[in-house]
Protein backbone atom coordinates (compact mmCIF):
# COMPACT_ATOMS: atom_id res chain seq x y z
CA UNK A 1 0.00 0.00 0.00
CA UNK A 2 1.13 3.55 -0.41
CA UNK A 3 2.65 5.01 2.16
CA UNK A 4 1.61 8.48 1.37
CA UNK A 5 -2.01 9.56 2.15
CA UNK A 6 -3.47 11.79 -0.72
CA UNK A 7 -5.58 14.12 1.03
CA UNK A 8 -5.52 16.50 -2.51
CA UNK A 9 -6.81 13.04 -4.15
CA UNK A 10 -9.77 12.16 -1.95
CA UNK A 11 -10.79 15.69 -1.28
CA UNK A 12 -11.83 15.77 -5.01
CA UNK A 13 -13.44 12.96 -4.76
CA UNK A 14 -15.15 14.41 -1.92
CA UNK A 15 -16.41 17.50 -3.38
CA UNK A 16 -17.32 15.22 -6.69
CA UNK A 17 -19.78 13.95 -3.84
CA UNK A 18 -21.07 16.95 -2.58
CA UNK A 19 -21.44 17.83 -6.02
CA UNK A 20 -23.81 15.19 -6.56
CA UNK A 21 -25.73 15.63 -3.36
CA UNK A 22 -25.99 18.85 -4.69
CA UNK A 23 -27.76 17.52 -7.30
CA UNK A 24 -30.02 15.45 -5.73
CA UNK A 25 -31.48 18.40 -3.85
CA UNK A 26 -31.77 20.54 -6.58
CA UNK A 27 -33.90 17.73 -8.26
CA UNK A 28 -35.68 16.79 -5.43
CA UNK A 29 -36.91 20.01 -3.23
CA UNK A 30 -35.87 22.37 -5.75
CA UNK A 31 -33.34 24.11 -3.65
CA UNK A 32 -29.89 25.51 -3.86
CA UNK A 33 -27.53 24.95 -1.28
CA UNK A 34 -25.36 28.13 -0.51
CA UNK A 35 -22.78 29.22 2.38
CA UNK A 36 -22.28 32.96 2.65
CA UNK A 37 -18.90 33.45 3.69
CA UNK A 38 -18.35 36.75 5.93
CA UNK A 39 -14.50 38.44 5.90
CA UNK A 40 -14.13 41.42 7.70
CA UNK A 41 -10.77 43.25 6.72
CA UNK A 42 -8.17 42.70 4.60
CA UNK A 43 -5.42 39.58 6.13
CA UNK A 44 -4.23 38.60 2.61
CA UNK A 45 -4.25 35.05 3.92
CA UNK A 46 -8.42 35.36 5.01
CA UNK A 47 -8.37 36.74 1.84
CA UNK A 48 -7.14 33.39 -0.24
CA UNK A 49 -8.74 31.43 1.86
CA UNK A 50 -12.28 33.29 0.66
CA UNK A 51 -11.67 33.16 -2.63
CA UNK A 52 -11.08 29.50 -2.44
CA UNK A 53 -13.98 28.49 -0.82
CA UNK A 54 -16.04 31.14 -3.34
CA UNK A 55 -14.14 29.44 -6.39
CA UNK A 56 -14.97 25.80 -4.73
CA UNK A 57 -18.39 26.43 -3.49
CA UNK A 58 -19.28 27.64 -7.15
CA UNK A 59 -18.00 24.25 -8.64
CA UNK A 60 -19.75 22.07 -6.62
CA UNK A 61 -23.00 23.58 -8.06
CA UNK A 62 -23.69 25.74 -4.65
CA UNK A 63 -24.49 29.43 -4.59
CA UNK A 64 -22.16 31.69 -3.07
CA UNK A 65 -22.57 34.78 -1.48
CA UNK A 66 -19.42 36.79 -0.04
CA UNK A 67 -20.01 40.28 2.32
CA UNK A 68 -16.50 41.75 2.69
CA UNK A 69 -16.81 44.64 5.08
CA UNK A 70 -14.59 47.03 6.10
CA UNK A 71 -11.74 46.37 8.72
CA UNK A 72 -13.37 49.32 10.90
CA UNK A 73 -16.89 47.63 11.02
CA UNK A 74 -18.88 47.72 14.39
CA UNK A 75 -20.19 44.68 16.33
CA UNK A 76 -23.62 46.31 15.84
CA UNK A 77 -23.30 45.90 12.13
CA UNK A 78 -21.55 42.70 11.84
CA UNK A 79 -24.20 40.91 14.43
CA UNK A 80 -27.13 42.61 12.34
CA UNK A 81 -25.30 41.01 8.79
CA UNK A 82 -25.58 37.73 10.37
CA UNK A 83 -28.89 38.08 11.83
CA UNK A 84 -30.16 38.79 7.84
CA UNK A 85 -28.02 35.70 6.75
CA UNK A 86 -29.53 33.68 10.04
CA UNK A 87 -33.31 34.17 8.52
CA UNK A 88 -32.37 34.10 4.74
CA UNK A 89 -33.70 30.71 3.60
CA UNK A 90 -31.47 30.85 0.46
CA UNK A 91 -28.29 30.57 2.69
CA UNK A 92 -27.93 27.32 4.53
CA UNK A 93 -24.17 27.22 6.03
CA UNK A 94 -22.71 31.18 7.33
CA UNK A 95 -18.96 31.32 7.70
CA UNK A 96 -17.52 34.25 9.39
CA UNK A 97 -13.56 34.23 8.45
CA UNK A 98 -11.37 33.84 11.64
CA UNK A 99 -9.67 35.75 13.05
CA UNK A 100 -11.60 38.89 13.47
CA UNK A 101 -10.20 42.27 14.20
CA UNK A 102 -9.39 42.62 17.43
CA UNK A 103 -12.18 45.26 18.62
CA UNK A 104 -14.47 42.49 17.88
CA UNK A 105 -15.68 39.42 20.53
CA UNK A 106 -14.92 36.01 18.26
CA UNK A 107 -16.97 34.37 20.59
CA UNK A 108 -20.21 36.47 20.51
CA UNK A 109 -19.58 36.97 16.46
CA UNK A 110 -19.03 32.96 16.43
CA UNK A 111 -22.46 32.66 18.89
CA UNK A 112 -25.02 34.78 16.99
CA UNK A 113 -24.69 32.41 14.01
CA UNK A 114 -27.96 29.87 13.41
CA UNK A 115 -26.58 26.62 15.06
CA UNK A 116 -28.13 24.92 12.07
CA UNK A 117 -26.32 27.05 9.60
CA UNK A 118 -22.95 27.09 11.39
CA UNK A 119 -20.78 24.78 9.09
CA UNK A 120 -17.47 25.46 11.15
CA UNK A 121 -19.35 23.91 13.77
CA UNK A 122 -17.66 26.22 16.06
CA UNK A 123 -21.09 27.82 18.05
CA UNK A 124 -21.00 26.62 21.36
CA UNK A 125 -24.36 24.82 20.65
CA UNK A 126 -22.58 22.17 18.57
CA UNK A 127 -19.31 21.91 20.38
CA UNK A 128 -22.13 20.44 23.38
CA UNK A 129 -23.67 18.42 20.77
CA UNK A 130 -20.21 16.59 19.48
CA UNK A 131 -18.78 16.38 23.41
CA UNK A 132 -22.06 14.38 24.32
CA UNK A 133 -22.04 12.75 20.98
CA UNK A 134 -25.20 13.47 19.51
CA UNK A 135 -25.95 15.07 15.56
CA UNK A 136 -24.24 18.39 15.47
CA UNK A 137 -22.07 20.53 12.67
CA UNK A 138 -18.61 19.04 12.73
CA UNK A 139 -15.85 21.42 12.84
CA UNK A 140 -14.16 20.96 8.89
CA UNK A 141 -10.44 20.12 9.89
CA UNK A 142 -10.87 17.55 12.40
CA UNK A 143 -13.97 16.18 9.86
CA UNK A 144 -11.56 15.90 7.00
CA UNK A 145 -9.14 14.21 9.19
CA UNK A 146 -11.61 11.57 10.35
CA UNK A 147 -12.60 10.20 6.45
CA UNK A 148 -8.87 10.42 5.58
CA UNK A 149 -8.13 7.84 8.81
CA UNK A 150 -11.40 5.76 8.09
CA UNK A 151 -10.41 5.42 4.50
CA UNK A 152 -7.45 4.51 4.64
CA UNK A 153 -7.99 2.21 8.14
CA UNK A 154 -11.85 1.36 8.01
CA UNK A 155 -12.85 0.54 11.41
CA UNK A 156 -10.92 2.93 13.81
CA UNK A 157 -12.85 0.83 16.84
CA UNK A 158 -10.02 -0.33 19.57
CA UNK A 159 -7.07 1.62 18.01
CA UNK A 160 -5.32 3.92 20.24
CA UNK A 161 -4.98 7.59 19.08
CA UNK A 162 -2.96 10.37 20.64
CA UNK A 163 -3.95 13.75 19.30
CA UNK A 164 -1.18 16.81 19.78
CA UNK A 165 -2.44 20.04 20.23
CA UNK A 166 -5.56 20.71 22.15
CA UNK A 167 -7.14 23.77 20.61
CA UNK A 168 -10.46 24.42 20.46
CA UNK A 169 -10.56 24.16 16.57
CA UNK A 170 -8.29 21.42 16.08
CA UNK A 171 -7.18 18.99 18.83
CA UNK A 172 -10.47 18.63 21.06
CA UNK A 173 -13.05 18.24 18.67
CA UNK A 174 -10.27 16.08 16.91
CA UNK A 175 -10.50 13.71 20.13
CA UNK A 176 -14.22 13.45 20.43
CA UNK A 177 -14.46 12.33 16.98
CA UNK A 178 -12.02 9.60 17.94
CA UNK A 179 -13.71 8.63 20.74
CA UNK A 180 -17.70 8.35 19.23
CA UNK A 181 -14.99 6.14 17.16
CA UNK A 182 -14.30 3.88 19.82
CA UNK A 183 -10.27 4.77 19.75
CA UNK A 184 -8.74 5.05 22.75
CA UNK A 185 -7.31 8.76 23.06
CA UNK A 186 -4.97 10.81 24.94
CA UNK A 187 -4.29 14.15 24.18
CA UNK A 188 -1.46 15.73 24.19
CA UNK A 189 -0.01 19.21 24.48
CA UNK A 190 2.79 21.68 25.98
CA UNK A 191 3.09 20.29 29.32
CA UNK A 192 3.06 16.60 28.44
CA UNK A 193 5.36 14.62 29.59
CA UNK A 194 7.28 12.35 28.18
CA UNK A 195 5.40 13.60 24.85
CA UNK A 196 7.68 10.97 22.79
CA UNK A 197 7.03 7.94 24.68
CA UNK A 198 3.27 8.82 24.60
CA UNK A 199 2.82 8.83 21.25
CA UNK A 200 5.49 5.99 20.18
CA UNK A 201 2.42 3.64 21.76
CA UNK A 202 -0.34 4.96 19.58
CA UNK A 203 -1.72 3.20 16.74
CA UNK A 204 -2.52 6.36 15.50
CA UNK A 205 -1.10 10.50 15.69
CA UNK A 206 -2.96 13.52 14.51
CA UNK A 207 -0.53 16.15 15.10
CA UNK A 208 -1.65 19.69 15.25
CA UNK A 209 0.75 22.24 16.84
CA UNK A 210 2.30 24.45 14.63
CA UNK A 211 5.80 23.49 15.45
CA UNK A 212 7.85 22.68 12.02
CA UNK A 213 8.83 18.94 11.85
CA UNK A 214 7.90 18.53 15.26
CA UNK A 215 7.39 14.68 15.64
CA UNK A 216 10.21 12.62 14.37
CA UNK A 217 11.18 9.07 13.74
CA UNK A 218 11.63 8.07 16.95
CA UNK A 219 7.99 9.10 17.73
CA UNK A 220 6.29 6.84 15.81
CA UNK A 221 5.15 3.56 16.63
CA UNK A 222 6.33 0.91 13.50
CA UNK A 223 3.02 0.82 11.29
CA UNK A 224 1.39 3.72 12.87
CA UNK A 225 -0.88 6.05 10.68
CA UNK A 226 0.35 9.70 11.08
CA UNK A 227 -2.18 12.27 10.07
CA UNK A 228 -0.12 15.79 9.90
CA UNK A 229 -2.55 19.03 10.52
CA UNK A 230 0.20 21.77 11.15
CA UNK A 231 1.14 24.49 8.32
CA UNK A 232 4.40 25.94 9.04
CA UNK A 233 6.15 28.35 6.74
CA UNK A 234 9.94 27.85 6.57
CA UNK A 235 13.26 28.97 5.06
CA UNK A 236 15.31 26.09 3.73
CA UNK A 237 18.16 25.51 1.60
CA UNK A 238 16.98 24.04 -1.68
CA UNK A 239 19.94 23.31 -4.22
CA UNK A 240 21.54 26.14 -2.01
CA UNK A 241 19.27 28.67 -2.56
CA UNK A 242 16.88 29.91 0.49
CA UNK A 243 13.67 29.19 0.06
CA UNK A 244 10.46 29.92 1.86
CA UNK A 245 8.38 26.28 2.09
CA UNK A 246 5.54 24.85 4.10
CA UNK A 247 6.03 22.20 6.08
CA UNK A 248 3.72 20.10 8.46
CA UNK A 249 4.23 19.53 12.21
CA UNK A 250 5.56 15.82 11.43
CA UNK A 251 9.01 15.32 9.76
CA UNK A 252 7.82 13.56 6.49
CA UNK A 253 11.26 12.67 5.31
CA UNK A 254 11.57 10.79 8.87
CA UNK A 255 8.36 8.66 8.28
CA UNK A 256 9.99 6.43 5.18
CA UNK A 257 9.59 2.67 6.62
CA UNK A 258 7.77 3.35 10.05
CA UNK A 259 4.73 4.60 9.17
CA UNK A 260 2.10 2.98 7.77
CA UNK A 261 0.59 5.79 6.09
CA UNK A 262 1.20 9.64 6.51
CA UNK A 263 -0.35 12.64 5.28
CA UNK A 264 2.15 14.66 3.08
CA UNK A 265 1.97 18.65 4.05
CA UNK A 266 1.13 20.77 1.48
CA UNK A 267 -1.83 18.41 0.05
CA UNK A 268 -2.73 15.81 3.09
CA UNK A 269 -5.37 17.55 5.52
CA UNK A 270 -5.02 21.15 3.85
CA UNK A 271 -7.49 20.39 0.92
CA UNK A 272 -9.82 18.54 3.03
CA UNK A 273 -10.77 21.54 4.94
CA UNK A 274 -12.52 23.36 2.35
CA UNK A 275 -14.49 20.25 0.79
CA UNK A 276 -15.48 19.65 4.53
CA UNK A 277 -16.96 22.91 4.67
CA UNK A 278 -18.74 21.99 1.02
CA UNK A 279 -19.54 18.94 2.86
CA UNK A 280 -21.15 20.79 5.81
CA UNK A 281 -22.84 23.22 3.40
CA UNK A 282 -24.80 20.60 1.74
CA UNK A 283 -25.50 18.59 4.98
CA UNK A 284 -26.96 21.79 6.48
CA UNK A 285 -29.19 21.97 3.31
CA UNK A 286 -30.26 18.68 3.99
CA UNK A 287 -31.30 19.30 7.43
CA UNK A 288 -33.37 22.26 6.67
CA UNK A 289 -35.19 20.00 4.54
CA UNK A 290 -35.73 17.28 6.50
CA UNK A 291 -34.02 15.09 4.83
CA UNK A 292 -31.76 12.69 6.01
CA UNK A 293 -27.33 13.61 5.84
CA UNK A 294 -25.75 12.78 2.61
CA UNK A 295 -23.29 9.96 3.46
CA UNK A 296 -19.82 11.21 2.73
CA UNK A 297 -17.69 7.97 4.02
P1 LIG B 1 -3.09 26.34 18.47
O1 LIG B 1 -1.91 27.23 18.53
O2 LIG B 1 -4.44 26.87 18.84
O3 LIG B 1 -2.81 25.07 19.39
C1 LIG B 1 -1.57 24.42 19.40
C2 LIG B 1 -1.58 23.30 20.39
O4 LIG B 1 -0.29 22.69 20.35
C3 LIG B 1 -1.80 23.76 21.83
O5 LIG B 1 -2.73 22.90 22.46
C4 LIG B 1 -0.42 23.67 22.47
O6 LIG B 1 -0.43 23.26 23.84
C5 LIG B 1 0.21 22.55 21.66
N1 LIG B 1 1.66 22.69 21.67
C6 LIG B 1 2.40 23.77 21.39
N2 LIG B 1 3.71 23.49 21.51
C7 LIG B 1 3.82 22.21 21.91
C8 LIG B 1 4.88 21.35 22.21
N3 LIG B 1 6.14 21.75 22.13
N4 LIG B 1 4.60 20.08 22.58
C9 LIG B 1 3.32 19.65 22.64
N5 LIG B 1 2.25 20.43 22.36
C10 LIG B 1 2.49 21.69 22.00
O7 LIG B 1 -3.08 25.73 17.00
P2 LIG B 1 -4.27 25.12 16.07
O8 LIG B 1 -4.85 23.93 16.68
O9 LIG B 1 -5.14 26.22 15.63
O10 LIG B 1 -3.39 24.70 14.80
C11 LIG B 1 -2.34 23.77 14.89
C12 LIG B 1 -1.62 23.69 13.56
O11 LIG B 1 -2.54 23.25 12.57
C13 LIG B 1 -1.08 25.02 13.04
O12 LIG B 1 0.13 24.77 12.33
C14 LIG B 1 -2.15 25.50 12.08
O13 LIG B 1 -1.63 26.36 11.08
C15 LIG B 1 -2.61 24.20 11.50
N6 LIG B 1 -3.98 24.22 11.00
C16 LIG B 1 -4.21 23.67 9.78
C17 LIG B 1 -5.47 23.61 9.25
C18 LIG B 1 -5.67 22.96 7.93
O14 LIG B 1 -6.66 23.21 7.26
N7 LIG B 1 -4.77 22.09 7.50
C19 LIG B 1 -6.63 24.17 9.97
C20 LIG B 1 -6.31 24.62 11.29
C21 LIG B 1 -5.02 24.65 11.78
P3 LIG B 1 -1.00 24.18 25.05
O15 LIG B 1 -2.50 24.10 24.91
O16 LIG B 1 -0.48 23.51 26.25
O17 LIG B 1 -0.48 25.55 24.80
Amino acid sequence: MNQIIDGKKFSQTLRDKVKNCVDLIKEKKGITPGLAVILVGEDPASQVYVRNKGKQTIEAGMNSYEHKLDASTSSEVLLNLIKKLNKDANVHGILCQLPLPKHLNEKEVINSIDPEKDVDGFHISNVGLLNTGQKSMIPCTPLGCLLLLKDRIGNLSGKSAVIVGRSNIVGKPMANLLLQENCTVTIAHSRTENIESVCSQSDIIVAAVGRPEMIKKEWVKPGATVIDVGINRVIKKIDGVEKTVLVGDVCFSDMAGVAAGVTPVPGGVGPMTIACLLANTVTASYRSQGLSDPEFI
